[in-house]
């Protein structure tokens, strides 16, 4: 059991949590934000990322301090906090970046390690090596077999009240990535980055980046605070958080200010192709784009990094607003239609609607079928599952509304898409409440007749007559053969 990580509210797999960070005597609600603060330039100074913004905590790279003398001293001397003028909690990266990127570094994970608790960091992280997506096999194990050292180096190390990360690594095997997650779960260390996934997300594969997400989480336990490291546009937020992501950070706010980028939650906009700004923070309420393009190119940089500071952290708190309501799913699902990528990332999510299913809650406030793609919701896998064990007994109607010509029935139940038949009784239960457009879709009655036929199937002494509402072929060849079918308009 895990003390320092409570989970309070939950939608599908994402959570609200509180996150204990002894050091700095503070408690993160997550899913939180850390923006990515460089010791060396300081677009938007530490302390107003946190009075402005209401920043809990931030992340800054040990091994740039480390390396840089001045820094070194300093940090040594003051203290990270007082170093960069922030009282929250302060995450540090190892300098497994600049591993990869240049293949060498001169620390170990005792020294990065022992150097982060001497300056007074909150969180520290190993030195782990984030292997790359689509190596080989063979390089992706070998990799992983080092990260697993330092993290059992780490274990060695007296870190004191600071947290340690336990980066969770192995490119694009989901198979790994749960290896590696049962791995790091097993040691004793605190938080667990899902590392490497940056290239993904820059290549807009956001379906490969949920199944690594998947995977890894298979293998962590359910009171793991899970970090999805350099993740930091707010248009994926919903999506990870309803993978179970509870940690982002970015540098994006700063990096992509710096070559006139514009964040929004449905994308990035280039400031060069806006004609107006839609957004209402500070900086796009006192500016339109032509004062943007006319500033000095420092001060332009400064004002687009807030603007997309701040749309960051408003996605946040929409996200955990959505958990709160039980409509985590629905935000998800209009995030998705931003761009077919972020739609392909919803459609992987789905694939593990059943990994979901067990972590989702089994009353939330409302269902709104919204797509083709709510149809494979978790909710809607739950109620097929529920549905195995009751036994309606005799003669059953299973009707969309209408009735058929003759018959008496020792019962009648309703048949609403997607989710199939279910007793009167339940139709006031979550997610029987949900609400459907009259204009019902393929999918939604393909999965109504897997409703049925999981109903029919658990009940062989049960005879079924099905009164649907025109459905299509390719639902009725989901419903079993000796289920009889009647199609009867049922007036809605
Ligand atoms: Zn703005």
């Amino acid at each position: 059991m895990r003390d320092h990580f409570e989970v309070r509210d939950g939608d599908a797999a994402g959570r609200i949590g509180r996150l204990s960070v002894p050091r700095a005597d503070v408690t993160v609600e997550t899913p939180a934000l850390m923006p990515v603060v460089n010791p060396n330039i300081r677009t938007i100074s530490p302390g107003r990322i946190e009075s402005a913004f209401g920043a809990e905590i931030l992340i800054t790279n040990s091994y740039i301090v480390h390396s840089t003398d001045d820094l070194r001293e300093r940090a040594l001397e003051e203290g990270l906090h007082d170093l960069l003028g922030f009282d929250g909690a302060i995450v540090t990266d190892s300098g497994s970046f600049q591993l990869a990127e240049y293949g060498d570094i001169d620390v170990t994970t005792r020294e990065i390690l022992e150097f982060q608790r001497d300056i007074g960091a909150d969180v520290g992280t190993p030195v782990d090596v984030p292997t790359p997506p689509d190596v080989s096999r063979e390089r992706a194990e070998r990799e992983l077999a080092t990260t697993e050292r330092a993290l059992s180096d780490a274990e060695s190390v007296d870190t004191g009240e600071m947290l340690v990360n336990a980066p969770v690594q192995g490119s694009t095997y989901p198979e790994l990535r749960e290896a590696a997650g049962r791995n790091a779960y097993a040691t004793d260390l605190d938080v667990f980055p899902v590392g490497a996934v940056v290239p993904l997300m820059n290549s807009y594969r956001y379906a490969d980046m949920i199944d690594i997400v998947a995977g890894a989480k298979r293998g962590l336990g359910r009171d793991a605070p899970v970090h999805l490291f350099g993740a930091g546009h707010p248009m994926m937020f919903a999506l990870a958080v309803a993978a179970g992501c509870d940690l982002f950070d970015s540098a994006a706010y700063a990096i992509y200010a710096r070559d006139d980028r514009y964040l929004t939650v449905r994308g990035t906009e280039h400031l060069e192709d806006l004609a107006y700004l839609p957004c209402s923070c500070a900086v796009c309420t006192a500016h339109d784009p032509d004062d943007l393009r006319a500033c000095p190119d420092e001060e332009r940089e400064r004002l687009l990094a807030e603007h997309n500071l701040h749309v960051s952290f408003a996605e946040i708190r929409r996200v955990k607003q959505a958990i709160r309501s039980g409509n985590l799913l629905e935000l998800v699902e209009s995030r998705a239609r931003s761009h077919p990528a972020m739609l392909d990332g919803y459609r992987a999510l789905l694939d593990h609607a059943e990994q979901l299913e067990r972590e989702d809650p089994a009353s939330k406030g409302s269902f709104f079928y919204l797509s083709g793609e709510s149809a494979r919701r978790p909710e809607v896998h739950r109620h097929h599952e529920r549905v195995t064990r009751l036994d309606p007994g005799g003669t059953v109607l299973l009707t969309e509304g209408g009735m058929p010509s003759g018959d008496v029935y020792d019962a009648a139940w309703r048949v609403v898409p997607p989710f199939g038949p279910f007793p009167r009784a339940l139709s006031e239960t979550y997610p029987l409440t949900g609400e459907v457009p009259a204009r019902t879709d393929r999918h939604a009655r393909e999965a109504a007749a897997t409703g049925v036929a999981r109903l029919v199937e658990a009940n062989p002494e049960t005879s079924f007559v099905l009164a649907h509402d025109d459905w299509p072929a390719s639902a009725l060849s989901r419903v079993p053969d000796r289920v009889e079918t009647e199609l009867v308009h049922s007036g809605r």
